[in-house]
């Protein structure tokens, strides 16, 4: 016998509160979650990343079934379908729902999928409100309306009005939006001490057999499954935020801009993953922060920048991610065209800041956002690498990573190929600036004040470059222009000598095997 509904239960829609099962009736509808090659290979995904999906997919599935609800869960190696095209459709032909339900999906490529199987099948496909966020997409489409451009900075302020949170009537509590002053400091050369380090989750039973199964099917994927401690269910992303809020969060604020050799959390909090998954609800988050400042266990500094994070930079991202899509995808504004070098994919590179950061995200699949924005972001912007593969390598290597978050970051924040619609100008800068908020330089056989000579530093030769090649667009920038002027201070001799290095290290990045 058919089935009414066929709700799909997508790996980033792991919301127990979840819309698509709210009319769920156990006599007539069916569960379908499917673990699909395609989405592991697609762009060339950390193996850790495979497997936060695929375990946090089976603990939910358990506790699906736990509950009595009917379902057809498709293993990885146990079927022979490749992507949701072909699995779905073979699905609705053998069950012949009625309709499919599905919460909005993370990614437009899957979105788009989900669409063809269902109107080939000739299918109403019903999609739902993602419970998962702060603001609906219709209702960021409302905010957005008519603006010239989109800050993230107004829209912060938007949403912490709406939502009445950290204000004192219209203002914001504290007498300020934001304390960055307080808010970008360095360890200074004592470095961090000792940081406590985050929860982490021991592999159980049901993730031990995800990680045998992940070596099995993906064996040459990129990364190490060794150290996997990631939360995997909305108890142990409860236990994550509420270590998070007790032991960093009150330096949170101070150190965020701040990075460190061989500490690879700092103060930052690690859930983006288990909220990108659906296992932690952004208010509850956001509650719990809150809460710490209003006992008296955290600075509003620390607060404010997280409740930032959270409440303006997660919402607003996707926001733009659906309202550009699918231009988004082919944006290259500042006609970028380098081949992502082969050592981003080993960490093997005598530049200590990109070995420490790559060589993290192979062992952990996580940097923190410094290390994303002004480490490799930096190197791939300034070297002009094409943005469609900066793109697949931080989709493929990080755990949190769903289009939604990451293309916006990575083509907007990151490399600037939108033109400007997420940020008002490039982010970039020389060595020095590693050098001032990190020790990565002082074990690096480079020097971050050298753009020219044996031990010039890579970033700041890359830096003048960047400023000389894109001096026509950015010089009289009302925000950017100060920085591009600088280059008056470079005679055309010094500059063609920056230009002649700039180009040996593309040379020989483009043909160096790692
Ligand atoms: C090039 C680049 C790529 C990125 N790719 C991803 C990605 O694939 N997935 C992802 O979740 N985040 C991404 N980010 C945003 C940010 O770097 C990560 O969310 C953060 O590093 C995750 O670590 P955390 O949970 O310890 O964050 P914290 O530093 O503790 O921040 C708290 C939370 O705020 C949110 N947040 C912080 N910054 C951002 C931001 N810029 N955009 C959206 N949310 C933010 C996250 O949910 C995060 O968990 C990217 C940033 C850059 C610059
Ligand atoms: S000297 Fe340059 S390459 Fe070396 S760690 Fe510093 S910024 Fe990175």
């Amino acid at each position: 016998m058919g089935v009414r509904d066929l709700v799909l239960v997508l790996g980033d829609q792991l919301d127990p509160q979840s819309l698509a099962l709210d009319d769920f009736d156990r006599e007539k509808d069916l569960v379908w979650m499917a673990e699909l090659p395609e989405e592991s290979e697609h762009v060339w995904s950390h193996k850790a990343r495979i497997a936060l999906f695929f375990s946090a997919m089976r603990h939910f599935a358990k506790r699906l079934e736990e509950r009595g609800i009917p379902m057809r869960y498709l293993r990885i190696g146990a079927h022979a379908y490749s992507g949701f095209a072909d699995a779905l459709s073979a699905e609705i032909a053998f069950k012949r729902p009625d309709r499919i339900v599905v919460v909005q999906p993370g990614d437009y490529r899957v979105l788009a999928q989900l669409r063809d199987a269902t109107s080939s099948a000739g299918l109403p496909l019903e999609v739902r409100r993602n419970r998962q966020f702060l603001i609906d997409l219709d209702e960021f489409q409302n905010w957005a309306e008519g603006r010239k451009e989109l800050r993230l900075e107004h829209f912060y302020r938007f949403m912490r009005r709406r939502m009445g949170l950290l204000m004192d009537g219209k203002d914001p509590e504290g007498g300020a939006w934001n304390f960055d002053k307080e808010n970008r400091k360095t360890f200074g050369r004592k470095g961090p001490g000792v940081v406590p380090l985050p929860a982490a989750f021991a592999p159980d039973a049901l993730t031990r057999a995800v990680i045998a199964d992940v070596e099995q099917q993906f064996p040459d994927h990129p990364g190490s499954l060794a150290h996997f401690d990631w939360p995997v269910t909305p108890q142990q992303a409860d236990e994550a935020l509420e270590d998070f809020v007790m032991h960093r969060l009150p330096a949170f604020g101070p150190y965020q801009d701040a990075l460190w050799t061989g500490e690879t959390y700092l103060y930052h909090s690690r859930l983006s993953a288990v909220m990108n998954l659906g296992f932690l609800d952004p208010q509850a988050v956001l509650d719990a922060a809150v809460a710490a400042y209003r006992r008296g266990a955290a600075p509003l500094a620390s607060v404010e920048g997280f409740v930032r994070q959270i409440v303006g930079w997660r919402e607003f991202v996707r926001g733009l991610y659906w309202t550009h899509m699918p231009d988004y995808l082919e944006a290259n504004s500042l006609d970028a065209h380098q081949a992502l070098p082969d050592f981003f994919w080993t960490g093997n590179t005598d530049m200590r800041c990109l070995a420490e950061t790559i060589g993290q995200t192979l062992e952990h699949g996580y940097a923190h956002h410094i290390q994303r924005l002004m480490i490799t972001g930096l190197f791939a912007l300034l070297l002009g690498v094409e943005p469609r593969q900066v793109h697949a390598w931080y989709l493929a290597v990080y755990v949190d990573a769903v289009e939604w978050v990451e293309l916006p970051n990575v083509l907007g924040m990151s490399q600037f190929a939108d033109g400007g619609l997420m940020a008002s100008k490039p982010y970039v800068a020389s060595g020095k600036y590693i050098q001032r908020m990190s020790n990565y330089c002082e074990h690096c056989p480079h020097d971050p004040n050298e753009a020219t000579g044996a031990s010039a530093c890579p970033f700041t030769t890359l830096y003048w470059d960047f400023l000389m090649r894109h001096e026509a667009r950015f010089k009289e920038h009302p925000r950017a222009g100060l920085q591009w002027r600088n280059l008056n201070r470079l005679d055309a001799g010094k500059q063609a000598a920056i230009r002649r290095r700039a180009e040996a290290l593309k040379d020989q990045l483009a043909t160096a095997p790692s």
